[in-house]
C-alpha cells in the first residue's frame, strides 16, 4: 500500500474513454468531488480535494497512469501521481523553534503565523526586547549577549527545543535562518537526531557546500564552470605563488570557511601574496575556526549574479530566476535587484540550468543559492552555494509571488514541490536596500544604539522588513543590518523611483544608517542606467564622496 497526504486542491481533466480506469484507479478511494462532468469534449474535468485530515491509502499497483489524465492545475502534482508506487512522507509541522535573531527570526515567524503553525523565539539575554521574542507564541533565553553563548551554543538552542516539547511531539522544527548556525552541519544532524525537523538541506548537502573549496571541486565534476584557481586546499604560501604564477595576477586569497564578506584578500604580485598568506590564514582561524585558503583568480569588473534554487525530498529542482548584488562594499552586499538588468532569456536558461545542476549533484533539498561571477563578456563562473534561506530572498518573492519561508517549511514536511520550471514567471522589478546601523563615511563603522524615533515610508509597492522600533536598543553584539526597504515596479524604471520616493520618506532617528549611502547610489546615472554596473561600483564611482548627511 502506498500512502498518500496531500494538502491541496486541485482540478484534472481525465479523458471520457478512460473514465472508468480512472475510477478505478484512485477516484473511489480519495475525496473526489466531481466538477464538471457535463463536458463539451471528450474530456471529463474533475476537482479533487484533499483536506489536510485526510489520509488515503491506495493500493500502489492501482494508481492513474499518464494517458488517463490529461492536464491538471498541479503539473507537479499529476507529474507526482503517475509515478507508480512514488511515495510520500509527509510529516506536517505543528511548531518551528527559530534558532536566529533579528529581521530574519521576524521574517521566519510572520510566515509560520501566516500557516497557523505555532513559533518558539529564542533569544541571548541582550535581546530580551527584541521584536521576535514578543512576537513568536513561546520564548526560551538561551543565554549571553556573545553569540557563542547563546545563537551559536548548540547545546543551549537544543535544550530550548526540548523544554518547548519540540523533541518529543514529532511534530516540530528548527528554522535555523541565515548566518548563526545556518550552515552547521554538526547542528543540523543533531536536531535531526534529537527528532526535530531541520529545515534545510541534509548535512551531507552542507558539508559539500560548506567549505568553499570543496564545493569548488563539487561543481567542477558537475561540469558547473568555476572561477580558475587552486585545486583545493592550499599548504603554504610558495604554492599559492606557483599556482598564481600560472593563472596570472591579480588572485584572490579566500578562507574556505569564509562568508558575509570576509576572509578574503586580493593579491596583486608574489610579494604581497606571501605577506598576505599568514594574516589570511590566522585571520580565517580567528573569525571562522578554520584557517584554510584556497586561491582564486580575480576577475576584473564582474556582477555578482546568483540564482534561487528549490529542491524536494523526491528529486525535483527548479530556480526562480536570479538576483543581480553587484553593488557591495568589501565584499559585502548593499543593494540587491531582480531580474539582473543585463540578463537575457538565454543566459538565465543557462545560469538556472548550472544553478538546478549543482543542486541535483549534492541531492540538495530546500532552498538554496548559486551565486556566480558574471564577467562583462557574459561569461559566469561558480563562486559558491549558500545552503540556507538567503539576506535578499525577499526580491525573488515580489518578483515571483512565491512565499520563500513557507515553500522552505512545505518541502521540510515532505511535500513535493507544487510548481514545476514553466510554472515559474517572473513579473515587473524588486529592488532591496540592506539598512545598516553603520556611518558610512566612516569606514562602515558599525554605531548600535537606541533608535528614539522612526518613520517608515508606505505604499503600493513598498516593504520594509526589520526587527526595529521606536525606543528600541541595537545590541552592539550582533550584525548592524537594521532592516530591508524593498520595491516592487513593474518596470525597473519604476522601482528605482519607488526607491527613491521611499528613501526620502524613510527616518530614523537616533543612530547613524546606510540611508544617505542609498540615496547616493539611487542619484547616480550609471546605476539608474543599469547596464554597466559592476562588483567595485561603490569605489569606481567615488559613492562615499557624494553621501550628504
Ligand atoms: P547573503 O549571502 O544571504 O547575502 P551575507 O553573506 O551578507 O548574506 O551573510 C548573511 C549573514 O550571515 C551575515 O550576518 C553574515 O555575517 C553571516 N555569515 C554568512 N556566512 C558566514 C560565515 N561563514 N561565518 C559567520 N557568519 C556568516
Ligand atoms: P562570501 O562567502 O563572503 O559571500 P564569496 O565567495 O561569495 O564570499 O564572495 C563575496 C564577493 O567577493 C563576491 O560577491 C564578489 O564581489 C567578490 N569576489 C569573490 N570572488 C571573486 C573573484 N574570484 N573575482 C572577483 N571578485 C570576487
Ligand atoms: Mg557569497
Amino acid at each position: 500500500m502506498t500512502c498518500f497526504t496531500f494538502v491541496e486542491t486541485f482540478s484534472l481533466k481525465v479523458r471520457k474513454s478512460n473514465l472508468s480506469a480512472f475510477r478505478n484507479s484512485f477516484v473511489h478511494r480519495f475525496k473526489v468531488l466531481p466538477y464538471k462532468e457535463t463536458c463539451r469534449n471528450a474530456f471529463s474535468s474533475w476537482r479533487l480535494e484533499y483536506g489536510s485530515q485526510s489520509n488515503f491509502s491506495v493500493p500502489s499497483t492501482s494508481l492513474a497512469t499518464e494517458q488517463h489524465i490529461v492536464s491538471s492545475s498541479s503539473s507537479a502534482l499529476k507529474e507526482k501521481l503517475v509515478e507508480k508506487g512514488q511515495k510520500y512522507k509527509v510529516k506536517p509541522i505543528k511548531k518551528v523553534l527559530v534558532a536566529n535573531r533579528g529581521e530574519i527570526a521576524v521574517r521566519i515567524i510572520r510566515s509560520c503565523r501566516e500557516m497557523g503553525i505555532e513559533t518558539v523565539a529564542i533569544y541571548s539575554t541582550a535581546d530580551r526586547n527584541a521584536l521576535h521574542v514578543a512576537l513568536a507564541d513561546e520564548t526560551v533565553c538561551i543565554g549571553e549577549p556573545s553569540s557563542k553563548k547563546s545563537y551559536l551554543d548548540i547545546t543551549s538552542v537544543l535544550a530550548a527545543a526540548e523544554i518547548t516539547g519540540c523533541l518529543t511531539t514529532g511534530a516540530d522544527a528548527v528554522h535555523p535562518g541565515y548566518g548563526f548556525l545556518s550552515e552547521n552541519s554538526v547542528f543540523s544532524s543533531s536536531c535531526e537526531e534529537m527528532g526535530v525537523t531541520f529545515i534545510g538541506p541534509s548535512p551531507f548537502a552542507i558539508d559539500k557546500m560548506g567549505d568553499k573549496s570543496t564545493a569548488k571541486e563539487t561543481m567542477l565534476n558537475a561540469g558547473v564552470p568555476c572561477v580558475p584557481g587552486s585545486n583545493g586546499i592550499l599548504s603554504d604560501a610558495e604554492e599559492a605563488v606557483r599556482i598564481a604564477e600560472n593563472i596570472g595576477y591579480p588572485v584572490l586569497l579566500k578562507a574556505t570557511a569564509g562568508g558575509g564578506g570576509r576572509g578574503i584578500k586580493l593579491a596583486r604580485n608574489s610579494e604581497e601574496l606571501r605577506s598576505l598568506y599568514q594574516m589570511c590564514s590566522a585571520e580565517a582561524q580567528a573569525a571562522f575556526g578554520n584557517g584554510k585558503l584556497y586561491l582564486e583568480k580575480f576577475v576584473e569588473a564582474p556582477r555578482h549574479v546568483e540564482i534561487q534554487v528549490f529542491a524536494d525530498k523526491y528529486g525535483n529542482a527548479i530556480h526562480l530566476g536570479e538576483r543581480d548584488c553587484s553593488i557591495q562594499r568589501r565584499n559585502q552586499k548593499l543593494v540587491e535587484e531582480a531580474p539582473c538588468p543585463v540578463m537575457t532569456e538565454e543566459l538565465r536558461a543557462k545560469m538556472g540550468e548550472a544553478a538546478v545542476n549543482a543542486a541535483k549533484a549534492i541531492n540538495y533539498c530546500g532552498a538554496g543559492t548559486v551565486e556566480f561571477l558574471l564577467s562583462a563578456a557574459g561569461e559566469f563562473y561558480f563562486m559558491e552555494m549558500n545552503t540556507r534561506i538567503q539576506v535578499e530572498h525577499p526580491i525573488t518573492e515580489q518578483i515571483t509571488g512565491i512565499d520563500i519561508v513557507q515553500l522552505q517549511l512545505q518541502i521540510a514536511e515532505g511535500r513535493p514541490l507544487p510548481y514545476r520550471q514553466s510554472d515559474i514567471n517572473l513579473k515587473g522589478h524588486a529592488i532591496e536596500v540592506r539598512v545598516n546601523c553603520e556611518e558610512p563615511k566612516d569606514n562602515f563603522r558599525p554605531v548600535p544604539g537606541q533608535v528614539s524615533s522612526l518613520f517608515v515610508p508606505g505604499g503600493l509597492g513598498i516593504r520594509w522588513d526589520s526587527h526595529i522600533y521606536p525606543g528600541y536598543t541595537i545590541a552592539p553584539n550582533y550584525d548592524s543590518m537594521i532592516g530591508k526597504l524593498i520595491v516592487w515596479g513593474p518596470t525597473r524604471d519604476q522601482a528605482i523611483r519607488k526607491m527613491k520616493r521611499a528613501l526620502n520618506e524613510m527616518n530614523i532617528v537616533g543612530v547613524p544608517s546606510t540611508i544617505p549611502l542609498h540615496r547616493a547610489i539611487f542619484n547616480n546615472e550609471k546605476f539608474i542606467q543599469g547596464k554597466e554596473i559592476y562588483t567595485n561600483f561603490i569605489e569606481t564611482e567615488d559613492i562615499l564622496s557624494q553621501v550628504v548627511g
